[in-house]
């Protein structure tokens, strides 16, 4: 298991839970008191500025570890220029196009959502904008499972993630799901959605390292292993990926955004086993991926069926 440190926040964090680092000096600390306690992944938030930013790729590249950040005080072009390695969430956290940013500061409420949803992303300066960031060898994570969950068009929620969740967070989720799809669509978040989609997949075509993963905020509707599995499924739904690349962007691309592909991400002799049996073909039908018999772990296999049920009704229960 690789172990991500407490998210790196900059002077003032909107989350009581989150350190705050006054300082570049506090942001470098910060990372090397997780470091030296076996920590190998770091992710900087979003009231992070450019300085203190700067101290945190640093003090992470100087132990041969990686450092992602899910932005929006410092911006996309400005963060690969600092030399962080990846992007969290796609496009749906730039706020490059954001109209009256200040350089290291948010951008106006709303105005990184209007921005992407009248972006045209058919336009020399998107395009200019993504080989810039494929120049600079950043990588990107895109998460549409979570966002997808603020958008009016979504479909309704899968029955067996329904059942894993427990009753509060079950009526939680339903009932935030319900003030969402009663708005008025499209709504200028759907249009920043299906922009933030299509971005995705120029950045991949036209040479850049995607990714994929899951969060576990939003509406509360993105749970552990269901949530993963919408995450691919939109690859193909949303972005309009073929199952197989969807497939290639959920392993191999990620073994590599974490330099972990020498043993891990294809199925090689002398990669370490772990693979998971399916009673489908995902390859024609993503979400095939669903019916997973058996996970293998470093060769040893696990039940699926068995783990599931083993939480059902539990998921979110505290
Ligand atoms: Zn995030």
């Amino acid at each position: 298991m690789e172990l991500t440190a407490p998210y790196i926040e900059g002077k003032s964090t909107r989350f009581p839970q989150m350190n705050e680092n006054k300082t570049p000096a506090d942001a470098a600390a910060f990372v090397n008191y997780w470091a030296d306690r076996g920590f190998t992944s770091f992710k900087a938030y979003m009231g992070i500025d450019k300085p203190t930013l700067k101290a945190s790729i640093d003090a992470a590249h100087k132990r041969n570890l990686k450092i992602t950040g899910h932005l929006d005080n410092v911006t996309y072009q400005e963060a690969a220029l600092l030399g962080m390695d990846n992007l969290e969430h796609g496009f749906m956290a730039s706020t490059d196009f954001a109209i009256g940013k200040k350089e290291n500061e948010p951008p106006g409420p709303g105005s990184a959502y209007k921005a992407l949803s009248n972006l045209d992303i058919l336009s020399d300066s998107v395009k200019q904008f993504i080989q810039f960031l494929i120049d600079k060898k950043m990588s990107i994570t895109s998460s549409l499972a979570v966002f997808e969950g603020a958008t009016t068009t979504q479909p309704q929620p899968n029955q067996e993630a329904l059942n894993a969740m427990s009753p509060d967070t079950r009526d939680f989720y339903l009932q935030r799901l319900a003030a969402t799809k009663s708005a008025k669509s499209p709504t200028i978040y759907d249009k920043a959605y299906a922009n933030a989609t299509k971005m995705e997949k120029i950045f991949y075509d036209m040479g850049g390292l995607l990714s994929v993963g899951t969060d576990p905020t939003g509406n509360g509707g993105t749970i552990a292993g269901y949530g993963n599995w919408r995450a691919i499924e939109l690859l193909v739904e949303a972005d309009g990926f073929t199952p197989l690349e969807a497939i290639k962007i959920a392993t191999l691309n990620g073994s590599i955004a974490l330099g972990f592909d020498k043993i891990i991400g294809t199925i090689e002799t002398g990669k370490t086993a772990d693979l998971l049996i399916i009673d489908g073909d995902p390859s024609k039908n993503i979400s095939e991926i669903r019916k997973v018999q058996y996970v293998f772990k470093s060769g040893v296999g696990y039940n699926s069926k068995k783990l599931f049920d083993a939480v059902k009704g539990k998921v979110g229960f505290n």
